[in-house]
């Protein structure tokens, strides 16, 4: 079975480097996914408020009969919690919902810049943080004035910065932003949803090194040093996703991947996405 790195947060907790995806899995199937994940040999697991599909991963966490101790799972305050005391409420909420008693990572989902109200939510992560009920706290899709305001603001340095990252959009700029604040890097939509696994170059490395489209990217990340949370329902792709540990691209080919970078996004830009 495939060996999952692991990358340390800057708080001496681990995350492994490759974890399963769940948005956009519907409740009726998510805890066969999640099995078939967890079956796979991923133990970590990506999820949401908004994905509406917390209880399902928790009823597939439960059921595998797996130590709570060797999964990683991680979930979002989804935007119209956002605030002090709505935050905390949205905690238990969606800890309830997993049916677990701690949480390995929590993250703010978006920074919703018109409510302007990330720091306040900030506050409680640092509360649920320091009463022990996440391990580790962190954020998503915040760009440079989002974070630079936390880490003027506040006291704990987010873990986690969740974004948008992929071949088309490898957001140098952030990462560096990361690489030198000690935040760690989380590619989502790694494969942007499909979309360039059609790309010659993708599928020319593949021809190359004996692998699919998909874990050339997935590769690419990892040798980046993102960590990466694909998402499939199909069981032969949950596997493919995760077998990505036996081999190494070479600096030129990397390269060659980087020529995609053209900006596109698969999702909303964390600047004006205010939906709540
Ligand atoms: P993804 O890049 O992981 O793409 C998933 C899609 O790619 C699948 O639906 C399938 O169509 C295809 N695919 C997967 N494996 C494949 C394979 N081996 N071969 C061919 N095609 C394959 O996109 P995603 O689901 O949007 O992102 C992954 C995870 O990131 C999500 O499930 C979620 O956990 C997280 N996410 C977070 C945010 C956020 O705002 N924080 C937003 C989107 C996604």
């Amino acid at each position: 079975m495939a060996e999952v790195g692991s990358i340390a947060l800057n708080n001496e907790v681990t995350i492994p480097q490759l974890g399963f995806g769940v948005y956009q899995v519907a409740p009726e199937d998510t805890a066969k996914a999640v099995r078939g994940a967890l079956d796979a040999g991923y133990r970590s697991i990506d999820t949401a408020a908004a994905y509406q599909n917390e209880a399902e991963v928790g009823d597939a966490l439960s059921s595998s009969g797996m130590a709570r101790s060797d999964l990683f799972i991680t979930t979002k305050l989804w935007n119209s919690d956002q605030g002090y005391d709505s935050t905390l409420r949205a905690f238990d909420e969606s800890l309830g919902k997993l049916g677990l008693d701690y949480l390995d990572l929590y993250l703010i989902h978006w920074p919703v810049p018109k409510r302007g109200i990330y720091v306040d939510s900030w506050r409680a992560m640092q509360k649920l943080y320091a009463d022990g009920r996440v391990r580790a706290i962190g954020v998503s899709n915040f760009h440079l004035p989002h974070l630079r305001r936390l880490l003027d603001e506040t006291a704990i340095v987010p873990a986690v910065n969740q974004i948008e990252l992929h071949p088309q959009l490898p957001q140098a700029e952030l990462r560096r932003f990361h690489a030198e604040n000690g935040i760690v890097t989380e590619a989502w939509s790694p494969l942007a949803q499909g979309a360039l696994l059609g790309e010659g170059i993708i599928t020319a490395l593949a021809a190359k090194y004996g692998k699919s489209p998909a874990q050339i990217v997935l590769r690419w990340h990892l040798e980046l040093g993102n960590v990466v949370i694909p998402k499939s329902v199909t069981p032969s792709r949950i596997a493919e996703n995760i077998d990505v540990f036996d081999f190494e691209l070479a600096e030129d080919d990397l390269a060659a991947i980087d020529e995609l970078d053209n900006g596109n996004r698969v999702g909303p830009d964390p600047d004006t996405f205010n939906l709540a």
